[in-house]
C-alpha cells in the first residue's frame, strides 16, 4: 500500500524586526500554506481577553519570552489541525530549544516532516531601526513602517481606515529586552536546526524585495512543495 505523503513544516525565524511577518504572509499566499504566527494567536487572545491572554500580556509588554508550558500546547494544538494544506510556515516558533524538540515530537505524532528552518539573519541596526519605525492596525493586522512601508495618509490603515498604533513591545525598553532574551535562547535555536542539516541563512538585512526569491527557492529546492 502506498504510503501517505507527508506533510511539510517550514519555520521562519531570525530576531524582532528581521522580516518574519512580512515574508511568512507572501510565502503562504504563494505556497498555500497554512500559517501559525504564534505572536499573532498571542496578540489576539491578549485583544479578547481570554485566560491565554491575560497571562500572557504581562511577558509580551515588557518584551519577554512566554513560558514554554504555555506555549507548547498552543502550538500542539495547531499543528493538529493541519490538514487540508501541502503543509505550514511557522513564524516565531521555536524560540528555544524545548521548544524545538517539543516540535519534532508532535511532527512525528502528526506525520508532518519539518523540511526547512529559515534564518533570517539581520545586523542590530536594521533591527532597531524596523522595529521602532513599525506600527500595526489593530483593526485588520496589517503592518506599515514610517520610512519603509508608510500607508497612503499618515497614521491610518490603508485596507480598513483604522488608526495605527505602535506595538507596546516596539517601544525602546521592550525592544531591548526582546533582543537581550532572543540573544540567550533562541541562538540556540540556530545551532539546533545547523546540526540537523536544515538550516538556511539569509541575510535579513535586504528589503523584502530582494531577499523574498532567495527565500521562495529555497523552499522549493527541496522541491516537496
Ligand atoms: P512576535 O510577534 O513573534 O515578535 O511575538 C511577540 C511576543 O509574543 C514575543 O516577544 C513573546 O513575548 C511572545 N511569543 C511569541 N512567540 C513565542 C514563543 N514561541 N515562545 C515564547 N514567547 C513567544
Amino acid at each position: 500500500m502506498a504510503e501517505h505523503p507527508k506533510r511539510k513544516g517550514i519555520i521562519i525565524f531570525g530576531p524582532p524586526g528581521a522580516g518574519k511577518g512580512t515574508h511568512a504572509s507572501r510565502l503562504v499566499e504563494k505556497l498555500e500554506l497554512a500559517y501559525i504566527a504564534t505572536g499573532d494567536i498571542l496578540r489576539e487572545a491578549v485583544a479578547k481577553g481570554t485566560p491565554l491572554g491575560v497571562e500572557a500580556a504581562g511577558y509580551m509588554n515588557r518584551g519577554e519570552l512566554v513560558p514554554d508550558e504555555v506555549m507548547i500546547p498552543i502550538v500542539e494544538e495547531r499543528l493538529a489541525q493541519v490538514n487540508d494544506k501541502k503543509g505550514f510556515l511557522l513564524d516565531g516558533f521555536p524560540r528555544t530549544v524545548r521548544q524545538a524538540a517539543m516540535l519534532d515530537d508532535a511532527a512525528r505524532r502528526n506525520a508532518i516532516e519539518i523540511d526547512k528552518a529559515i534564518y533570517l539573519k539581520t545586523s542590530k541596526d536594521a533591527i532597531v531601526q524596523r522595529l521602532s519605525g513599525r506600527r500595526i492596525c489593530p483593526g485588520c493586522g496589517a503592518t506599515y513602517h514610517v520610512a519603509n512601508i508608510p500607508p497612503k495618509v499618515e497614521g491610518v490603515c490603508d485596507k480598513c481606515g483604522t488608526p495605527l498604533v505602535q506595538r507596546e513591545d516596539d517601544r525602546e525598553a521592550a525592544i531591548a529586552t526582546r533582543l537581550a532574551e532572543y540573544d540567550k535562547q533562541t541562538a540556540e535555536v540556530i545551532r539546533y536546526y545547523r546540526e540537523k542539516g536544515i538550516l538556511a541563512e539569509v541575510n535579513g538585512d535586504l528589503p523584502v524585495e530582494a531577499s523574498h526569491p532567495i527565500i521562495v527557492k529555497i523552499i522549493s529546492e527541496g522541491g516537496r512543495l
